[in-house]
């Protein structure tokens, strides 16, 4: 008897597995504001310091300069008086 083929075709399949887990962590980020991308060494990083939102059930990035640019701009809109 031969096992060791279905060993190996068994180990095949869950090698498929592993990459289609990789390939879902390996979702894009892109900015939002400025569409820019985070570096694949950034990525881990970006995913913790850029700003998650949801736009219409989608879930958006904004990349750390843009949120502290649209922090400052949604103050300034506060500052003003408008009525
Ligand atoms: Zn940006």
């Amino acid at each position: 008897m031969d096992t060791s083929t279905d060993a190996a075709t068994a180990a095949d399949t869950a090698d498929t597995a592993d990459s289609a887990d990789t390939a879902d962590l390996d979702e894009t980020l892109v900015c939002s504001g400025c569409g820019t991308t985070p570096p694949p060494e950034a990525r881990a990083a970006a995913r913790l310091t850029w700003s998650r939102g949801t736009d219409a059930g989608r879930t958006t990035w904004t990349c750390e300069r843009c949120s502290r640019e649209n922090l400052r701009s949604i103050e300034s809109k506060l500052d003003p008086v408008w009525w």
